[in-house]
Order: C-alpha cells, then sequence, then structure tokens
C-alpha cells in the first residue's frame, strides 16, 4: 500500500547508510507467508527489516538490540506503521524517551473506510511531530482515502480493515471523487443509465 511512504523511508535507510548512522528498519508483520523479511519498493530498492508481530514489546526488543549489539540504535524506521497497536506506539515513545532513540513510523493515516488505524491514531495522539506525504488524484485535488476496489474498479465499502495480500486492490483519492463515484455506483445498481459511471472523472478541480 501507497509505495510513495516505503520508497521516502528506503531513502532515509540509504542516507543513514552512506552517514554511517546506525538504523534499524521495522515492520508489522501482516502476512506470514511473505518469506522475506525486506521491505522493498516498486523501483527495486529494499533493505532488512525486522517483523513486528502483533504481541511484541518494542521497548522490551529495544533494551534487548541494544544490548546484543552493545549501542543503542539512532534511528528506527518502521513501514506500514498504522498497523502498530496502540500500545505498540507507546513502547516507541518510550525508546525516544529512555534511549534517546529516534522512531519514524511511515504510514497510512485511515483505513477505505476513512477511519483512523489504531496505529495512526496513537501516533497522531503522542508523536513529536506529524509530516503528511501528499499525493494528487487523478482530478488535481490532494487524495485524503485510500479506497479498496473491487475487480472492476468500483469502491467496497464492506470488509475487514485488514486484508491480506491485496496492495494492488487500493487506490488514493480526494473526498470529492470518493463521494461522487460511490453515488455513481450506487445508481448504476440500481438504474441502468450508463452515461453516469463517468461522473468521477467529470468532476474536475475548481
Ligand atoms: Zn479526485
Amino acid at each position: 500500500m501507497g509505495s510513495a511512504k516505503t520508497a521516502l523511508l528506503l531513502t532515509t535507510a540509504y542516507n543513514f547508510e552512506e552517514r554511517k548512522m546506525r538504523y534499524l528498519c521495522m515492520k508489522p508483520v501482516i502476512d506470514t507467508r511473505e518469506s522475506e523479511n525486506v521491505i522493498k519498493s516498486r523501483i527495486g530498492i529494499e533493505r532488512e527489516c525486522r517483523w513486528i508481530y502483533p504481541d511484541t514489546d518494542l521497548y522490551e526488543f529495544a533494551k534487548e538490540y541494544f544490548k546484543a549489539i552493545g549501542a543503542v540504535v539512532e534511528w528506527f524506521l518502521v513501514d506500514e506503521a498504522q498497523f502498530l497497536t496502540a500500545a505498540q506506539v507507546d513502547q516507541l515513545s518510550r525508546v525516544v524517551d529512555d534511549f534517546g532513540s529516534n522512531v519514524i513510523c511511515y504510514g497510512l493515516r485511515t483505513d477505505f473506510q476513512t477511519k483512523l488505524f489504531e496505529g495512526s491514531k496513537r501516533l497522531f495522539e503522542i508523536a513529536d511531530t506529524i509530516d503528511e506525504i501528499k499525493s494528487t488524484c487523478t482530478c488535481g485535488h490532494k487524495t485524503i482515502v485510500n479506497a479498496r476496489i473491487d475487480a472492476n474498479g468500483d469502491f467496497v465499502s464492506e470488509g475487514a480493515q485488514v486484508e491480506i495480500g491485496g496492495d494492488d486492490r487500493y487506490i488514493a483519492v480526494c473526498r470529492k471523487c470518493w463521494r461522487n463515484k460511490r453515488i455513481a455506483q450506487s445508481v448504476r445498481y440500481a438504474l441502468p443509465f450508463p452515461e453516469l459511471e463517468g461522473s468521477c472523472q467529470g468532476n474536475g478541480p475548481e
């Protein structure tokens, strides 16, 4: 989901390497069928990462890890941070406060139903800073919604918050296109008026 933030994470990791800074990439594991512990971008760059399981205590993990390498990690880079639990975000904040590490979490704000993810909610509540990675909808507005699409490209409104193995089933759109397309879909399913299908694209920036 959202290749821009993963590419940004990998660029940051590359910069840390160049400057010989100690860093560690981490990622909540959602799909245990993934065989490699790597964070990949579509442009082919990848970095090894540690998996975070739902019951991983990140404060304890960091303490053990620092002991094992005999040093404190200066930077933690966490991908897909929306999938962290609220407790794990709190644990990361203690790693920052007690050890002086820096933690950068990359993630989505909301799910396909426009609701905050648990990890994102906690990050909004306690993070020192929040930076928005902006992207643009096909109509020119700023994207707000990570819409889940079905095989026909229609927006899906029901389902589990997290579905495994479906990165290609999401499209970032602005709030207006999200609304208009769903209205067009409901009309299309109610009445055979195919000319209404294009109404999403028809609404450009004002
Ligand atoms: Zn739009």
